[in-house]
């Protein structure tokens, strides 16, 4: 026997370094997916009457978190079939197509490969983010606290163009860029029936959205953002990623046996600082940084998004408010006489670097 067998199973050749264990590429596979499967015991067949049928709603960014998530369900789900001929539940598969993104023709034929690999799982045509004009059966009367308001005939693209051209910093345009997108899938997911959403986000991700969202004045609101369960918009959110670091499920991506998934891993560009810090949105600065220094040091970022989840979660309790604009929990009760505005702190900072 090499000194270089797998410590888990003590047969096969170790082949990689996790959390300071040598591993084969079977026990780590196990490990990547036991984590997730610990993760989604809420949505057992236990937890399901007879007749019962339960849509999860899984938004896909094309990077490797969201679509090593999606082939482990798959890969779960296909085992449920085998064992009983029904599913848990059903994968509703979305992909919002950003702006600056939506040049690279590749992308279509990219979700088509995609619906190809995983063809059990509904797939939704592919999304713009203007389309949570749409969508969002509120979201136009909702901007008006941020007194942007649609004009006489305005169409939802020029409405859009003219809302994302509306802010007068980077990091306010990625902010407002990330509650439009939040509230596009959710409102894709209650229109699809879908009674939660599985975020792809990883530790490290984690990490850099709570620790963005304190930057950004969102504080009070982080454990709320990323717990597990009941949300403020009325639906579900899970992150059964939530324990794994993103260089892991990078490395899930290149032993796995899924082309899509190791070509995603593959092409995964190494993270590189940006070119002006004045000009990046604090969010990008943020992600970068814990990307390239949380390799380093994964278990301070580990801690960051542990500590953030244990502050006070707020739930939709019926007494709770949210903001008008973000839907986060506010201070103030409602119907109470200490609130004296509808957008929570950071929304109002978000405010002022909008040109209206
Ligand atoms: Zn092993
Ligand atoms: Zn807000």
């Amino acid at each position: 026997m090499t000194s270089d067998t797998c410590v888990d199973c003590r047969e096969r050749d170790a082949s990689v370094n996790i959390r300071n264990r040598r591993l084969c590429a079977a026990c780590f596979s196990r490990y990547v997916t036991g984590k997730v499967a610990k993760r989604m015991e809420s949505y057992r067949f236990t937890t399901l009457s007879a007749d019962q049928k339960r849509r999860l709603f899984l938004p896909v960014s094309g990077g490797i978190s969201s679509l090593v998530l999606l082939q482990i369900l798959d890969d779960q789900l296909q085992r449920q079939i085998a064992k009983r001929n029904r599913t848990a539940y059903d994968i509703v598969v979305a992909r919002v197509v950003l702006p600056g993104e939506q040049d690279q023709p590749t992308d279509a034929k990219w979700y088509e490969d995609l619906k190809t690999s995983f063809s059990k799982h509904t797939f939704l045509p592919l999304l713009a983010l203007h389309n949570v004009l749409r969508l969002d059966s509120r979201i136009v009367e909702d901007l008006e606290c941020l007194g942007l308001a649609r004009k006489v005939n305005e169409s939802d693209e020029e409405l859009f163009d003219r809302i994302m051209s509306s802010t007068t910093s980077n990091t306010a345009r990625s902010d407002l860029r990330s509650v439009l997108l939040q509230r596009l899938l959710v409102a894709a997911a209650k229109k699809e029936d879908c009674e939660g959403i599985l975020w792809g986000h990883s530790d490290t991700r984690l990490a850099a959205l709570a620790l963005a969202d304190v930057a950004k004045g969102r504080g009070g609101s982080v454990s709320s953002a990323i717990a597990d369960g009941p949300s403020m918009y009325g639906i579900g959110f899970n992150y059964p990623l939530r324990e794994l670091y993103e260089a892991e499920l990078q490395t899930y991506g290149l032993v796995a046996s899924e082309p899509l998934l190791q070509e995603v891993a593959d092409r995964a560009a190494p993270v590189q600082a940006p070119a002006s810090i004045r000009t990046t949105a604090i969010d990008d600065l943020l992600s970068t940084y814990i990307t390239s220094q949380g390799e380093k040091y994964p278990s301070i970022m580990a801690n960051v998004v542990r500590t953030a989840s244990k502050l006070e979660v707020r739930r939709p309790d019926g007494t709770t408010a949210a903001c008008r604009f973000c839907v986060m929990p506010m201070r103030g009760q409602l119907g109470g006489q200490t609130r004296t505005t509808d957008l929570c702190y950071g929304c109002q900072r978000m405010r002022q670097d909008i040109r209206t």
